[in-house]
């Protein structure tokens, strides 16, 4: 439901000053966007345009991924008695398949935390596995959870980890424990266990936007063409899209009225990376014959493709091109790679994070307040170790009676100052960990990792030129806006 405040400002023109919109409701900017220069808005589907109840569609998703490891893999049928508990997974996760172990990379790849099962590793751990012998994590040993349709795959393998390491029959190997999940996810996407289910009962399972349709009607009024890009296939595309736009504004009767161009099974990331043609299918989505020779027909449905033919087939140059996305490797970080395309990510998990974020702005401020003081008084005590030693020197062979007692000063100077310095870094930890609960009691923010910038946090600020937390955001503002980036600054600058 959107609040009171962003109801009346659907009723209002943009609002050329964003402090008006709601921060949940606002668009971010990561790199300089010209929305007047864009000429064509592409969307993915699933989580872009159909935001998903998560605990529905993950709780579906492990059900389904459950029963294959049972009936296909030979699971014991105990693990249908596991409570899957979703707040084991977020996106930004990395599995190490050799260890049997999940971790949060910070920015530059180092775990501030790591679970073995539900066992958190301590400190010597994490660094005897990850940081002393390096691999780097595009090693084939190691498995991302980048989408929100991947995290049942990380709270599977958390939970079975634990459920095998204290099971007395045979157990897989923990690489191949992760495979066999994987495998079986897969299959569910595939085999219709999951869409079919989805498909019967929308309602359930998707949220309906109701101020998408609008969203989209102001694009076009502004002269921009728009295009569909998802890897769902017709027979899935059809009705999801219905149920989201059918019969909303009385000038589109069909959600096919929005687009100019609708491309399914699109094969994202290949789709930016390889050559594959496109083809027109039916009202049943089966392949007609024949290339797509020179221009797309509108009101058509194409499958497959690769980005250079759109880029023809549609008449559009790529930097005129905004490409509206959830997924950071298949939608941001590929197309952002292999094509000029502009790029906003859709974070349906922004919101949690902005309200978490509000709600726990005085301890925030708190513990901002705390690291101004640990780096004073680490200053400090480096300032009077020096002094002591430079003492220590002086009094190298007869010590005088005033060195003796300078020294002594010093001495208990310093440690009043490691008590005190002791006393802050147990109450920042404390701090920090109330704070990282508040986000999520097992992986803290989204967006952060202790002191750093989480890995996910640099993808999205590296690929994504604008992030926002729904699609219908953008009817905030004008479809013409200069979106600004902050001046990027080195830390001398600011
Ligand atoms: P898009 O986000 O609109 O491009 O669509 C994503 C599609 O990928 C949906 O149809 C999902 O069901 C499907 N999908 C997500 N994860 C998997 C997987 O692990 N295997 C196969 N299909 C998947
Ligand atoms: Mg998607």
């Amino acid at each position: 439901m959107p609040s009171a405040t962003a109801s009346r400002l659907l009723l209002d023109p943009a609002p050329a000053n964003s402090r008006e919109i709601p921060r949940q409701n606002r668009v971010y900017v990561n790199r300089n966007l010209r929305l007047d220069q864009i000429e064509m808005v592409g969307f993915d589907m699933d989580y872009t345009l159909a935001l998903y109840d998560q605990a529905k569609i993950e709780e579906l998703s492990v059900r389904a991924t459950v029963h294959k490891l049972v009936t296909i893999k030979g699971y014991p049928d105990a693990i249908r008695q596991l409570t899957y508990n979703p707040a084991l997974g977020i996106r930004g996760l990395v599995v190490d398949r050799t260890h049997g172990n999940i971790f949060k990379p910070d920015r530059y790849g180092s775990p501030g935390r790591a679970v073995h099962g539900h066992q958190l590793l301590d400190r010597d751990q994490r660094a005897e596995l990850y940081q002393r012998q390096r691999t780097p994590l595009s090693n084939a040993r190691y498995a991302w959870i980048d989408s929100l349709f991947a995290l049942p795959e990380a709270v599977l393998y958390i939970q079975l980890v634990a459920f095998f390491d204290t099971y007395d029959g045979p157990k897989p190997e923990y690489a191949v424990l992760w495979q066999d999940i994987r495998a079986c996810i897969d299959l569910a996407h595939r085999d219709g266990s999951i869409k079919a289910i989805v498909s019967a009962d929308l309602p359930s399972f998707i949220d309906r936007d109701p101020a998408l349709a609008e969203t989209l009607h102001k694009f076009r009024s502004s002269g921009k063409r728009l295009f569909l890009l998802t890897n769902s296939a017709w027979d899935y595309t059809n009705p999801v899209m219905s149920y989201l736009l059918d019969g909303v504004l009385p000038a589109y009767p069909s959600w096919r009225n929005y687009f100019d161009v609708i491309v399914v099974s699109a094969a994202k990331p290949a789709f930016f990376t390889d050559d594959n043609p496109f083809v027109e299918v039916d009202s049943q989505g089966d392949p007609l014959p024949g290339a797509v020779e020179k221009s797309f027909v509108r009101g058509r449905v194409y499958a497959g493709g690769n980005v250079k033919a759109l880029e023809e087939l549609a008449h559009a140059r790529g930097d005129k091109v905004l490409f509206v996305g959830d997924h950071i490797y298949g939608d941001m970080l590929r197309s952002r790679k292999s094509s000029t395309w502009r790029t906003a990510m859709v974070l349906q998990e922004l919101e949690h994070e902005i309200v978490t974020h509000d709600r726990m702005a005085p301890s925030l401020a708190q513990l901002d307040g705390l690291e101004r003081q640990l780096r004073i008084l680490d200053a400090e005590i480096s300032d009077k170790q020096t002094l002591l030693r430079s003492l220590q020197k002086a009094g190298d062979g007869e010590i005088s009676g005033d060195v003796a007692s300078a020294k002594r000063v010093l001495k208990e100077q310093l440690d009043k100052l490691r008590d005190d310095l002791r006393a802050r870094v147990a109450e920042h930890t404390r701090l920090e960990a109330d704070l990282d609960a508040a986000f999520n009691p097992h992986w803290g923010p989204l967006f952060r990792e202790g002191y750093e910038i989480s890995k996910f946090g640099e993808q999205v600020e590296s690929y994504a030129c604008v992030y926002t937390s729904c699609v219908s955001n953008f009817r905030f503002y004008s479809p013409n806006r200069h979106f600004r980036g902050p001046r990027d600054r080195m830390p001398h600058e600011r």
